[in-house]
Formats: structure tokens, C-alpha cells, sequence
């Protein structure tokens, strides 16, 4: 785990507009998902919408990332690359997205349906999405990190799906990673207290099936062990007075996304 960093008021409107742009990224990447599309693709368009913005894609080059997106379809976790992988009717895929802007970085992830899925896996988008609102629900100000990972975790436990252990939220502003870690499992009450001026990304990993996970060859995709598939939203918050700024934002990617049903 990192170090935890306190964020000024100006500077969390640094990392605001850092989170505008993923966002909107983000919505420009799902105006594009549809059956037919490679994952290499949509990481090209992300990655030329983001130099448009004035911003540079953070997780390029990240440990040696070759991507600026985290493209991670059906049973993938996270951490999937883009490559020439054409999305099928039916997928689910789970879009990861990072970029930074005057130093200051903005991290979130959405789960996209491809074309008509199966019911069950609306439900596990819709729960998952949920499970985040919760978490950031639990994230005011006095509050305890765990109060965030326990409201995840029971969400989820309570549709019978599996809490991934392995890979948590974090804190994020002058790096893409700083502390704390923020589960997506733990009790309320436990973990440090939540103060003003603290960034976190909360980033819910949902599996329709167990929570055993493992990580491919490729050294980065993280894969469910029991192949059923899995959904991630995240989104960048802030912890104020009162309820948390949420700095990143699904609101256009979901007027996209009306728009074409
Ligand atoms: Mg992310
Ligand atoms: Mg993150």
C-alpha cells in the first residue's frame, strides 16, 4: 500500500477534470461497443480521445502496460489487453480507464453489455453497479474504510455472487496508486477513519460465480477460476463534509448507451 495524501480543495478539482476525461472517454468507448468491434480498437479510440482532451492515457506504459485501456470480457476480471478479440453478441466487457492531466490522475471502469445479454448478466451488471453506489454511499466523512467494503461486500453476498479478495481499490492523485487500499470485503467499524481531503477509487469486482481468481501467462489478465464471468465499476470520489463528491461520472456513458436501445 501506498501513501495516503491529502488532497486540497483545488487539488481534487485538479483531479475532477483528470475524471471528466475518463469519463468521457469511457462514453466514447461504449458509443463504439458493439458485436464485430476488437478490443484494440476501442483502445485506439480511447487513446486518441484522450491526447484530444489535453490528457495522457495513465495506464500506458504502467509497469509496461501496453494498452490505455483494461479491456476484460466475460470471464476476465481486469487487467485484460487489447488485442484483435472481436466482441460477440452476448459478452460482457469490462472497460478500465485512467488518465492524467496537469500531474493529477483519474481512474474508472465501467461493464458494457454487448448487444442482448442473458438476464443473469444484467443482474450481475445491475448488482455490481449497485454495490459501488453503496460503498460510496458509506464513504462520508468520521466513517471507517471498512463501513465502504463492508456495503459492498454484503450487496453482492446477499445475490450469491463472489467478492473478488485479490485486488482492492486506492487511494489515487499525483500517482495512479497511493494508499490506502480499499476492499471490496471487510466489516464496518474496522480500518482507519475517513478524514476530508482523502481521494479514493472504489472499484467493486463482482463474480456471477466464486470469488477464486487467477492470473494468466500473459502476466496481467486476471481470469475467475471457475470461468463464470465477472463485472467491475469504479468510479474516483472524494471525501468531503457530508455526502462524498463522486469526481468521475456514468452520466454520459448512460445517455450513450439510451441512445442506443
Ligand atoms: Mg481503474
Ligand atoms: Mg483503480
Amino acid at each position: 500500500m501506498g501513501k495516503i495524501i491529502y488532497k486540497t480543495e483545488s487539488e481534487i478539482q485538479k483531479i475532477h477534470q483528470s475524471s471528466l476525461i475518463v469519463s468521457k472517454t469511457l462514453a466514447e468507448v461504449g458509443r463504439s461497443i458493439e458485436p464485430g468491434i476488437s478490443t484494440a480498437e476501442l483502445d485506439k479510440i480511447a487513446e486518441s480521445f484522450i491526447i484530444s482532451q489535453g490528457a495522457k492515457p495513465a495506464f500506458k506504459g504502467y509497469r509496461g502496460f501496453p494498452g490505455t485501456l483494461c479491456v476484460s470480457v466475460n470471464a476476465q476480471v481486469v487487467h485484460g489487453m487489447p488485442s484483435d478479440y472481436k466482441l460477440k453478441e452476448g459478452d460482457i466487457i469490462s472497460v478500465d480507464c485512467g488518465a492524467v492531466k496537469d500531474g493529477w490522475y483519474g481512474d474508472s471502469a465501467y461493464t458494457f453489455a454487448v448487444g442482448v445479454i442473458s438476464e443473469e448478466l444484467k443482474q450481475l451488471l445491475r448488482v455490481t453497479k449497485e454495490a459501488l453506489q453503496l460503498g460510496i454511499d458509506a464513504a462520508i466523512e468520521g466513517a471507517r474504510l471498512g463501513d465502504i467494503s463492508a456495503a459492498v461486500q454484503t450487496h453482492a453476498e446477499k445475490h450469491k455472487y463472489g467478492v473478488v479478495r485479490e485486488l482492492v481499490g486506492h487511494g489515487i492523485g499525483r500517482s495512479l496508486h497511493e494508499g490506502p487500499d480499499v476492499p471490496n470485503y471487510g466489516k464496518r467499524g474496522n480500518g482507519m477513519k475517513l478524514a476530508r481531503g482523502l481521494v479514493i477509487a472504489i472499484e467493486p469486482m463482482i463474480n456471477l460465480g466464486r470469488k477464486e481468481v487467477k492470473q494468466l501467462d500473459d502476466g496481467w489478465t486476471i481470469i475467475t477460476q471457475d470461468g463464470k464471468p465477472s463485472a467491475h465499476f469504479e468510479h474516483t470520489i472524494a471525501i468531503g463534509k457530508g455526502k462524498p463528491e463522486i469526481l468521475t461520472t456514468f452520466e454520459e456513458i448512460e445517455k450513450v448507451k439510451a441512445a442506443q436501445l
